[in-house]
């Protein structure tokens, strides 16, 4: 199996592009709610406890999202490089179709397990 060739990596680079325009746009959006919460009871008991819960969810989605970000511009930059598909432990070529799903991959799905 052969990583992958000039017009694949092209169509690669399109998905990464739009990935990470995606999750720039989460990023932005988990961002507005991840703001410090009051510690006024303005907003009840209740609805401060939904916020603190919230937060917590958002907090986690938001780095989660910002790990998947930076993998995803590391991958673009190198999109060009000749080893870009190549499986970093086992050295085989990664699927296409893995590549397509999660450009960010840099083991196969072997090695990934
Ligand atoms: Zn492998």
């Amino acid at each position: 199996m052969k990583n992958p060739g000039k017009e694949e990596r092209a169509s690669i680079a399109k998905k990464i592009t739009e990935a990470i325009a995606e999750l720039e746009e989460q990023i932005a959006q988990l961002q507005t709610n991840t703001q410090p919460i009051s510690p006024e009871n303005s907003i009840g008991r209740v609805s401060r406890m939904d916020a603190i819960n919230n937060k917590g969810v958002s907090d986690a989605a938001l780095s989660n999202r910002k790990s998947r970000l930076a993998k995803l511009k590391m991958a673009l930059s190198k999109i060009d490089e000749p080893n870009f598909g190549i499986c970093d432990r086992c050295g085989n070529a990664i699927a296409l179709p893995r590549l397509m799903y999660m450009p960010e991959s840099d083991s196969c799905v072997h090695c990934a397990r």
